[in-house]
């Protein structure tokens, strides 16, 4: 029977997504990816957080069978920490991510929030625990207060204000005619790549997750646009835990805690001055990158 009612519930939540105005092609094949992939236990319980650890516990896992991506990852991110993780293109650092938001399950070895397995918990629970600050955020066709507010059924006006003020967006929402009733997205007002950056952050903030995952999140942007964006994601990262994904070392030097991956495996860990001090791929890839910054400045003189 639960066979016959899973692609009714998808068709249900495929639904309330059109009925909602949100009629993005992408979102819905994603909510259709996701829901065949990964189910609830029956009566699974909500996660609950009181210190939001993560912990990936000898993970394995590969999007096909024989073609194994992540070879037995281990680390921990303990409650309040800010680690980055980085290395090659290819290394499966989206998929780490992935895997944390549960699109996938792992083949071997477990993922634990505060000690709780994320297969053993509601997706509802675990993805309300879980900020995301996407590569490109999706605007809808809607008012910009809309958006803010996306982030949370239940949102107030104060709550999608304050949101708004976190993000730095209420200089840009107090030039807009008609304020947070203003239209966005393809058939209103454009947003800069940079203001919907901080729409997604305001979108986060509403949510109010204990944790947060940042996937290469200033990677679109200008240099000074991402300081700007940088800063305040420091903000919002403040005492909650954070793992940020970056190509850009220079974003991320002051974690915590770096952790390199290289073809799916833990290279190396550490702090970026013990990591230069190691002198192996990080220190490697950080000397290539200050190169290649170099090199841009010169061309752009
Ligand atoms: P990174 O984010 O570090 O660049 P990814 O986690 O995106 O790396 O990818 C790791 C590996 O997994 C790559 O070899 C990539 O081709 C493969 N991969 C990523 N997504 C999929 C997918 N949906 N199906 C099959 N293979 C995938
Ligand atoms: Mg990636």
């Amino acid at each position: 029977l639960t066979q016959l009612f899973r692609p009714l519930d998808m068709l249900g939540m495929v639904y309330r997504t059109i009925r909602q105005g949100l009629i993005d092609m992408a979102e819905m094949f994603r909510l259709l990816d996701t829901d065949v992939e990964v189910s609830d236990r029956p009566n699974a319980p909500a996660l609950i957080i009181r210190k939001p650890s993560v912990i990936f516990d000898n993970v394995v896992f590969g999007y096909e069978k024989d073609r194994t991506i992540l070879h037995g990852l281990s680390f921990e991110v303990p409650a309040g920490k800010a680690h980055a993780v980085v290395g090659p293109s290819g290394a499966g650092k989206s998929t780490l991510a992935r895997l944390l938001f549960r699109f996938y399950d792992p083949q071997e070895g477990r993922i634990l929030i505060d000690g709780q397995d994320i297969r053993n918990v509601t997706q509802a629970s675990l993805r309300a625990a879980i900020g995301v600050v996407p590569q490109d955020s999706v605007l809808f066709n809607d008012t910009i207060g809309y958006n803010i507010g996306y982030g949370r059924d239940d949102a107030t006006q104060p709550d999608i204000e304050a949101a708004a003020q976190g993000a730095a967006l209420m200089g840009l929402i107090g030039r807009l005619p008609k304020g947070f009733e203003t239209e966005v997205g393809e058939r209103g007002l454009k947003l800069s790549g940079g203001e919907k950056q901080r729409v997604a952050i305001a979108r986060t903030l509403v949510k109010n997750p204990p944790i947060l995952l940042l996937d290469e999140a200033t990677s679109a942007l200008d240099t000074r646009t991402e300081q700007d964006i940088l800063a305040t994601l420091h903000r919002v990262a403040e005492h909650r835990t954070s793992i940020s994904i970056a190509h850009r070392l220079s974003t991320i030097a002051d974690a915590d805690k770096i952790l390199v991956l290289n073809e799916g495996r833990l290279a190396e860990s550490g702090s970026h001055a013990e990591l230069l001090r190691f002198g192996g791929l990080y220190a490697e890839m950080w000397t290539r990158q200050a190169a290649e910054a170099e090199a841009m400045r010169e061309a752009a003189e």
